[in-house]
């Protein structure tokens, strides 16, 4: 019987399997996760379902009768320990095995691991998962801890912002002199500085640490010889795709699983979407890997397409939102391009309001509207339009966005 095995449980792997069949797919759909979930999506694990105003019908993406209307079959708490192309096949941990006509890896990213002293105590945390987020919000909900995050990306500043709103006491080391400039540059990163210190977050830039400190607990982060107390610690510093499956199977793997445009391996009938996919973009013409929500959102069908043998592009650009206390943010561009533009800026930096441009050879390459709203589409068409654009113009919050639009 025809069977297509979906290696995943986040929403590369639903928005795949649910495509198969939109698409009218008929055959066995199998998702296999470690997780004991059905598949679910994560954004909310930081901010609203954290600090408890959102439940896990946020989170999880269907109820359980979604799975049986669409035969989708969900192999919960098994991974697939190898993959086989060759055989067509895929291994359990449970000693079975699956064949498979195509197959789609799905697995996602782990938090990079801390190698500092320390880093195994007691009441010290990552956040990937549903019951990650459960054991937090059991620490943080009551207020009234010392929480210590160490990394100042996006999981970490969300940590942050709702650990705050909840009453606690936060500190945030970076290693950097400002936070989020990997993601957004230093000007941008300013922004969410001013943010977190106007909230009360405790922000110590371009420090080392260098080890956690305590005996039967985390008790204090050391940094620069100085220990800042800590009831709890939350690390986060990035995370790494799980290609350790894709690798020992033969497929090339860098910094993710390599594919094509349309979401294929190096090997037959396996596809890679989401986080673990390091995928060719035809449109800026490079690789990028993307650990944002839309990329597995958008990816997934497309993996699901290829599949069928429908020609399919993953080519959108890409997408990032986030929200912390009360900023709101929108962000769409190619990072790779970004990295060398200067910004222009519309609206009032200081109010937090504004929509903040990337430009790189006179053309849009990125936009990011923060308390603005519904223009993250116009953005996305300056991008897509690739026109040069007048500046002036660009800045003008009273020139319409709609006329720079070529
Ligand atoms: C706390 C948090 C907040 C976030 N907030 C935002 C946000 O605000 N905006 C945004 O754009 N993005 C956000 N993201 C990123 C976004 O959630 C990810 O990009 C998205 O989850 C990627 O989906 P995925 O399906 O590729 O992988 P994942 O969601 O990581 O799912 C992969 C699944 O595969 C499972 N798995 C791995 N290996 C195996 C195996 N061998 N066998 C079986 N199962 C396996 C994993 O356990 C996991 O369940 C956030 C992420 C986190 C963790």
């Amino acid at each position: 019987m025809a069977r297509i095995v979906i290696i995943g449980g986040g929403l590369a792997a639903e928005s795949a399997a649910r495509t198969l069949r939109k698409e009218g797919y008929d055959g066995v759909v199998t998702v296999v996760t470690d997780e004991p979930h059905a598949p679910y999506q994560r954004p909310p694990l930081s901010k609203g379902y954290l600090r408890g105003t959102e439940g896990v019908d946020a989170v999880v993406l269907h109820p359980a009768e979604w799975y049986d209307e669409q035969r989708v079959e969900v192999r919960t708490s098994t991974a697939a320990t190898a993959l086989d192309p060759a055989a067509h096949r895929v291994e359990l941990a449970d000693g079975s095995s699956l064949a498979y006509d195509s197959a789609l890896l799905a697995t996602g990213s782990s938090p990079r691991r801390l190698p500092i002293a320390g880093h195994d105590l007691p009441g010290v945390r990552t956040l990937r998962r549903l019951d990650d987020s459960d054991a937090l919000r059991a620490e943080l909900s009551g207020g009234g801890r010392r929480l210590v995050v160490i990394g100042a990306g996006w999981i970490g500043m969300e940590v942050a912002a709702t650990a705050r709103t909840l009453g606690n006491e936060v500190t945030v080391l970076a290693r950097g002199a400002v936070p989020l400039a990997a993601a957004v540059g230093p000007r941008m990163g300013e922004v969410f500085r001013r943010l977190h210190l106007d909230h009360g977050v405790g922000l110590r830039t371009s420090v080392q640490v260098e080890r956690i400190a305590g005996d039967e607990r985390a008790e204090g982060v050391v940094v620069n010889g100085e220990t800042v107390p800590a009831d709890l610690v939350l690390i986060g510093v990035g995370a790494v795709p799980n290609t350790g499956l894709a690798g020992a199977a033969g497929l090339d793997v860098d910094d993710g699983v390599l594919t094509d445009a349309a979401l294929r391996t190096s090997a037959p009938d396996v596809f890679a979407a989401g986080d673990v996919a390091n995928a060719f973009h035809p449109v800026i013409r490079r690789r990028s890997r993307s650990e944002h929500w839309d990329n597995a959102r958008k990816g997934g069908p497309v993996a699901a397409r290829g599949m069928l043998g429908i020609d399919a592009a993953h080519d959108g650009i890409p997408y990032f939102y986030t929200d912390q206390f009360d900023l709101g943010m929108e962000l769409s561009g190619y990072p790779p391009l970004m990295a060398e533009a200067e910004l222009v800026i519309r609206g009032d930096l200081d109010a937090r309001e504004f929509i903040a441009f990337w430009i790189a050879a006179g053309r849009v390459v990125g936009g990011m509207n923060v308390n603005v709203w519904k223009v993250n589409k116009t953005v996305q068409s300056l991008i897509r339009s690739a026109a040069t654009v007048d500046t002036a113009a660009l800045a003008d919050p009273e020139t319409p966005l709609e006329s720079l639009l070529s």
